[in-house]
């Protein structure tokens, strides 16, 4: 029987990351992934298909990173796993051996319980290159889109849909059932930047909306909302979040946990069967902060478990730390940007934080080309003046700014910390050294903490 000592189900984010992340660790093992699609999309770049983009083609992932690091591919859809015998079954009816499984079958796009989902020219957010060519290829010939959700997904719809030709002033329009748009992540005034540079550039922001029905007579005519209104659109597409994909791993009778996830421990593997793991869109994800369950599905999340399941297949090397969360966009020429938790959400979790805001260009002087103003929230939780998380608005840097501040968080890094970090300042590059946002953020929130906490 053909048999590899590796075997991982699933080609996209977390299958790639974990092939590789094996791949070194175990060099003399034979790495097999198999994925069920042809080409592989870029899931991120989904939106900008549409508009920056242009073209399905620019938005694939290339297999040379795999093929590189010697890891076999097999395009082919895993059926069934036999963990009795240690093998896995395909569609075209092969077998193939492992020694060790991994499963990264990732996640599929959430769907509404609404009349009309069915109709022509309604679209999900589906990481699948014919079904997107196929939505393209639509978008040329309608007038009106109506973008059902405003989280992160809906709104680089939005925004991205209006630079196609196809759309005008006023032809695009996103319906989010919440007060403000990105609320899930961002705090309310973020929210609001956004949705006034949605409407700035003409596209219409419907909020606390809610979609109850899309209409038409096959092909799709417009939406009807809760409160009787309709919209017109001959385009509708749905952002609403996405589920994990584990039909497989119910059926390989592996543990499910109630977000619908598969259930692994701090290592990535599953509790019921030592050699196969998991990691992804597909797991059971638990907070970082709380340790409660978490819904968040992110590259960067299944990026940090599949390096942890792919190092720690033949020994321990990690362990996982749970969800931390961080997001970035991009609206019109603005980023925006959270780690950890916003000031509302770490307040839900009911801790006493103290916040602190810092805003000044990141570049310095800030006549200096390409300088943007960054806004920056930072939320530190006040019993130990850890830093909880970050919310920022800005030019392009705030990305890694982001970044910096996730890393912070994971590795509990408070306030007293970050006021002496030696931060690098360049005028091309970074904010001036007595305004360095992140620093100037934390040596306020020190002063804010009361009554002060020494530094241990
Ligand atoms: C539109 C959009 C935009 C996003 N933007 C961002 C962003 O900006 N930043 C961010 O961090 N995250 C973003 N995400 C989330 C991110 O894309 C996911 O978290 C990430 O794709 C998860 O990777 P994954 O490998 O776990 O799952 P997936 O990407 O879902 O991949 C699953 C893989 O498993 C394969 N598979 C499944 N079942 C089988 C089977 N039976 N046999 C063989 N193969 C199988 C699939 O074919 C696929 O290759 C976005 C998601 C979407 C949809």
């Amino acid at each position: 029987m053909n048999k590899a000592d590796v075997v991982i189900i699933g080609g996209s984010v977390a299958g790639i990351q974990a092939a590789i992340s094996c791949r070194r660790r175990y060099p003399q093992k034979r790495v097999v992934v198999i994925r069920s699609e042809e080409q592989v999309v870029v899931p991120c770049g989904i939106p900008y298909i549409f508009g920056t983009l242009g073209t399905v083609e620019k938005n694939l992932v290339s297999d040379k990173g795999l093929e590189k690091n010697g890891i076999e591919i097999i395009k082919d859809e895993v059926v069934e796993i036999d963990r009795e015998r240690k093998v896995v079954l395909t569609a075209r009816g092969d077998t193939l051996g492992y020694d060790k499984l991994v499963l990264a079958t990732g996640s599929l796009p959430l769907e509404l319980p609404i009349p009309g989902l069915d109709k022509e020219n309604v679209f999900l957010a589906k990481k699948d290159v014919p079904y997107l060519q196929r939505m393209l290829d639509a978008m040329d010939s309608v007038r009106d889109v109506v973008i059902i959700g405003g989280g992160f997904i809906g709104v680089e719809f939005a925004d991205e849909c209006r630079k196609h030709p196809s759309f005008k002033d006023g032809s695009v329009t996103v319906v989010e059932v919440l007060p403000h748009c990105l609320e899930l992540v961002l705090d309310k005034e973020f929210c609001q930047e956004v949705e006034d540079i949605l409407r700035a550039g003409g596209i219409k922001v419907l909020t606390s909306k809610k979609v109850e029905a899309i209409l038409g007579d096959g092909k799709v005519s417009g939406v009807r909302l809760a409160d009787g209104e309709e919209l017109k659109a001959d385009m509708v597409i749905v952002g609403v979040g996405a589920r994990p994909n584990t039909e497989l791993a119910k059926k390989a009778g592996l543990e499910i946990g109630p977000t619908n996830g598969i259930r692994v421990d701090w290592y990535m593997r599953t509790l019921i069967d030592e050699d196969v793991f998991a990691c992804g869109d597909c797991i059971e994800k638990v907070s970082f902060f709380s340790g409660k369950l978490s819904r968040l599905m992110l590259a960067s999340i299944a990026t940090s478990e599949a390096r942890v399941a792919g190092a720690n297949i033949y020994g321990t090397c990690y362990r996982n730390c749970g969800v931390v969360g961080v997001f970035s966009t991009m609206i019109g020429e603005r980023a925006f940007c959270c780690a950890g938790l916003s000031e509302a959400a770490a307040r839900k979790e009911g801790l006493n934080v103290v916040t602190a805001e810092s805003s000044a260009p990141d570049r310095h002087p800030g006549e200096m080309p390409g300088a943007t103003r960054t806004k920056l929230k930072l939320i530190f939780c006040k019993e130990k003046g850890l830093l909880v998380g970050g919310v920022a608005s800005g030019g392009s840097s705030v990305g890694e700014l982001v970044n910096l501040i996730a890393a912070c968080i994971q590795h509990s890094v408070s306030a007293y910390d970050i006021a002496l970090f030696q931060m690098g300042t360049h005028p091309c590059l970074t904010p001036s050294p007595v305004v360095y946002s992140l620093v100037d953020a934390a040596e306020l929130a020190v002063k804010a903490m009361q009554p002060p906490i020494p530094k241990v």
